[in-house]
């Protein structure tokens, strides 16, 4: 399901925008102040923010330029009240993909989304086509993540999903510790407060899949009191 978090501090607009994008399958996240809609945007990730320009507390502008600086590369569609803020849009190059001036209809509002939401999905599309050669490779260890495949002394394991994306993860984070929180976000990203175990009981099933010897790991290695690593073997 597209994430949507919708900045917008008249209720009214705000009450019809999440009625219309629930309807059309969107999960809506809402915030009636500019502050506060900066720091959900920044909290997770979104597929669409759409950001009224004048708000209480942070302005719209304010906002987007923010994100931007913060490499938040979602879609962002400004909501503009004036003819007059479009210039100040278009002409400060603050980083939104779009403006709808108010009044707008909501189908108005679903169709421009729609279309650049397309687009970033062609966009990545190629750029997924242009990666499906890469691989890891630490060691042994040959990782293929366009293929999904995990493969060891040139003989392939069987994974799991999540044991895929965490052992991709480490990977892609050769050499650095991450505690078991990072690692729970990163593979997880719902909130499993105070669930790390799964993180644990995760860590050891690969290290029976990629490790000679699971219990001397030379790949996957704990740091006690703080997490895990994946290092090349010594
Ligand atoms: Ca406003």
């Amino acid at each position: 399901m597209k994430k949507v978090l919708i900045v917008e501090d008249e209720q009214s607009i705000l009450t019809l925008l999440k009625y219309n994008l629930e309807k059309e399958g969107y999960q809506v996240s809402t915030a009636t102040d500019g502050r506060e809609g900066y720091e959900i945007a920044l909290s997770q990730p979104y597929d669409m923010i759409l950001l009224d320009l004048m708000l209480p507390g942070m302005d719209g502008m304010d906002i987007c330029r923010e994100l931007r600086r913060e490499k938040i590369d979602c879609p962002i569609i400004m909501l503009t009240a004036k003819d007059s803020e479009i210039d100040k849009i278009v002409g400060l190059e603050i980083g939104a993909d779009d403006y709808i001036t108010k009044p707008f209809s909501p189908r108005e509002v679903v169709a421009r989304m729609k279309a650049i939401l397309r687009r970033v999905e062609k966009a990545t599309s190629n750029q997924t086509e242009q990666e499906s050669n890469e691989q890891i490779i630490i060691g042994d260890i040959v990782i293929s993540p366009s293929l999904y495949t995990v493969s060891v002394k040139n003989v392939q394991q069987e994974v799991t999903p999540k044991e895929f994306e965490l052992l991709l993860y480490l990977a892609r984070h050769k050499g650095r510790i991450l505690n078991r929180e990072q690692l729970l976000q990163a593979v997880w990203d719902f909130d499993f407060t105070g669930e790390t175990r799964i993180v644990d009981v995760h860590i050891s099933h690969l290290r029976e899949k990629i490790e000679e010897n699971p219990k001397n790991p030379v790949y996957l290695k704990t740091a006690r009191g703080f997490g895990y690593k994946l290092e090349e073997p010594k």
